[in-house]
Formats: structure tokens, sequence, C-alpha cells
């Protein structure tokens, strides 16, 4: 592709072989994905209405009861988390991120900190860490128990929020009976989880109340996509504190797919994750990239990406096709380079270029760079084989 309207803006395009890291602005859409949103795009409609398409596209790609597309999976963890909080007591969603009078606790196991919980934080919640992260010590071989888990889980407890991965301790499993015995549901973040598609419907299989996806990342949707699934009253919840408001209450009708929305004693105020509203284009557009990432055979999803990285790896040296280890059906291409310093400058080399070259460096401290296939473009590939001979001899 070239870089057409970029150039125009003096903005330099990259090869982004990265991944579809959300700082290189994700991954490619399928034209077919594309020529939804224009057409979207072309046409009004009620938000509500779109929402609850949106709602039985997600509930049959994942098995979740309801489903809304947010603007990301950050957005999806901050409205998950408010739902968590402000269940469907209108007063309690105005009153966020004030959290007086209700649940505001998010129990979270240490080692799966991360920089994406500040969305926990953003929609009023407090973070509870339990446990010692000691398997990543020489000698240590524990991290959390289940029962760590369980003592942190009081009245204040809004959720356990778990992040989803290969290496998540404790199981999420044993987490969730933990904490559905005290009451309390669990919000898990898989944004980054796929593939593969079968994690679509697995966190929810395993028990989490939520979960949250990105629709930027290998599902192919808009950047500015994500999806919250789930249980029918926290998705509910959920939406009407994304929704924009601005209608006389009588008027408020909520569509089947988030019945629970009756229940409130009136109408909130625009809620807390009105600021992170999803646009038609965008509720569309992902609806489009997740049904044609669950139609497409997951074995001729990684047969495509195989054959990206096969054209690379006969024409760079030191280059090693290899399965990516952590998401099972993604193989990768490693560079092995002597030593960490070595590969810091052909990583620095390969990003000085123009186009500037992204590889993923998140195993340089092992002295490895990788050619991650999901955000290339197949146009680009002589210039990728090209800028990785130079710099990697
Ligand atoms: C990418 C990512 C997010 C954020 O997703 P967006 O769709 O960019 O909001 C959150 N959590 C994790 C673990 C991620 O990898």
């Amino acid at each position: 592709m070239s870089g057409g309207i970029y150039a125009a803006l003096g903005v330099r395009r990259i090869i982004n072989a990265y991944g579809t890291n959300t700082r290189l602005s994700g991954g490619l859409m399928p034209p077919e994905v594309m020529a939804a949103m224009a057409e979207a795009s072309r046409a009004c409609v009620g938000m509500h209405d779109l929402q609850a398409a949106a709602c039985r596209a997600i509930a049959e790609a994942t098995g979740a009861e309801a489903g809304i597309v947010t603007s990301g999976a950050a957005a999806a963890l901050l409205l998950g988390a408010a739902a968590c909080m402000a269940r469907l007591d209108p007063a309690a969603m105005n009153r966020l991120p004030d959290t007086d009078g209700m649940p505001d606790e998010f129990v979270v196991v240490r080692s799966q900190r991360n920089m994406y919980d500040r969305a926990l934080r953003a929609a009023g919640g407090r973070i509870v860490e339990v446990g010692i992260p000691d398997r990543h010590s020489g000698p240590g071989v524990r991290d959390a128990s289940v029962g760590e888990v369980a003592e942190a889980i009081t009245p204040r407890t809004a959720a356990v929020y778990c992040l989803a991965g290969e290496a998540t301790e404790p199981p999420l499993a044993d987490v969730a009976r933990a904490a559905h015995a005290r009451g309390v549901p669990v919000l898990v973040d898989a944004a980054a989880q796929l593939p593969p598609a079968s994690n679509l419907r697995r966190f929810l299989a395993e028990g989490a109340d939520l979960v949250c996806f990105s629709g930027g990342k290998a599902i192919g949707g808009p950047q500015a996509s994500g999806i919250l699934a789930g249980r029918r009253d926290l998705v509910s919840s959920a939406l009407v504190q994304m929704l924009d408001l601005d209608l006389p209450e009588a008027q408020f009708v909520a569509p089947a797919e988030f019945a629970p929305l009756a229940q409130m004693r009136f109408l909130p105020h625009h809620g807390i994750g009105r600021s992170g509203k999803a646009g038609k284009e965008e509720i569309v557009g992902l609806i489009v990239a997740l049904r044609r990432f669950v139609a497409e055979d997951p074995a001729e999803r990684t047969a495509r990406w195989t054959a990206r990285l096969s054209a690379l790896c006969d024409a760079v040296p030191r280059a090693a096709l290899v399965p990516d280890g952590a998401k099972p059906g993604l193989p990768i291409l490693e560079l092995r380079f002597a030593d960490r310093a070595i590969a810091e400058r052909a990583d620095a080399a390969l990003r000085a270029r123009t186009p500037a070259v992204h590889l993923d460096a998140g195993r340089i401290r092992r002295g490895v760079l990788a050619v991650n296939p999901i955000a290339l473009d197949d146009a680009d590939l002589p210039l990728l084989a090209a800028a990785l001979r130079e710099c990697c001899a």
C-alpha cells in the first residue's frame, strides 16, 4: 500500500512486523470490513439498536449472554469495572468515579498487574493486590493461591480482575469458583488473547462473568474497537454507562438484548464511559470483522501467515520459522543474534529506515528479534526482505 493519505499529511508510514500494537496503529483491515464501515457511514441509525445487533453477533461468536462494541479493550475494561460497581443502580452510575456506598475493590493477583489495569481505577475502582510472584525469582515456584484470592474478597469487593494469558496462575476456573462462592463476578482482560479463535469462548466457559477483547488486533476490525461480552445484567449496565442519553426519559426503551435496563429506577445521566463512545462505523466494522474471523478455518489462517513468513525466511540469514509459543496457531520468524547489544543495533537500524521497519522486540533480552505476520502487508514483503538482509547481516 502506498502511503498516499499519510504522505499528504506529512506522516511517514511504517512496515509493521511488530504485531498489532496500538502504538503502531494496530493491524490492517480486510477490504470487506472497510467496505462495511464506508456503507455504515452513509446512513443513520439508533445507537441502541445497532448495539443490540452487535450483541447478537457477539453472543453467537463467544457464547456469551450479551455483548457490546466499545472503543477498545481498555474502554471495555473501564465499562466492565463500572458495571461491576454500579450494577443497575442509576444513582450509583451517576456517582462514578466517586464510589461512596458501593463496592469498589478489584482483587488482582499481583503477577497479573499491568499498565492496562489503569482502566479499573479510571472508573473509580481500587486495586487490592494478593500473592507474591515468587515463581519469577530464582528458586521460587509459587504465585498467588486461590485461597489468598478468596480471603481478599469482602463486602467491599466489586469483582476479581484477571489478566488472561498462557502463564496465568491460579487457573481462571478455580478463581471463578472461589469468586462465585462469595457472590462476586470475575472480569477478564483477554485483549490480545487471539489467536486461537477458541479463546473467544474459553474464558467465559471457564467462568468469567465479563471478558474484554481488542477489535483492532487479530480480529482485524477497526483500531478503535473492542468487545465487552458476558452476563446480560452486567453488559447492559456497561452499555447504558456508554450510550448518549440525551433523550426524554419516557422515550428510552431498552432493546430486548439489554432487558435488565428496564429494572433501573430512573434513567441515569451520561455515564462514566460516555467519553469512550464507539461510532456506528466501528460497530459495523467490528461485527463484520468478528464474523469473518470466526468463519476462517484456523488452519487456513495459520497457513496464510506461514506462507507470508516463509517467503522472508528463504531470503534472510539467521532466520528461523517457529511457533510463537504463547499464541497457538501463530507462527513467527525469529532472527537470532549473538547477544542483546547486537540485536538492539539491528533493531535501531531498521527503525531508522524509510519506511521504518518495526520488529517484535519482546525477546530482545535473549538477542532475538521477531517478525510477526499479523499486521504485515504482503505488498511490503520484498521491501522488508531487503531491509532485513541489509540490517541483520
Ligand atoms: C492491547 C491491550 C489492551 C488495550 O486494548 P485496546 O483495544 O487498544 O484498548 C488491554 N490489555 C491488554 C493485555 C492488551 O494487550
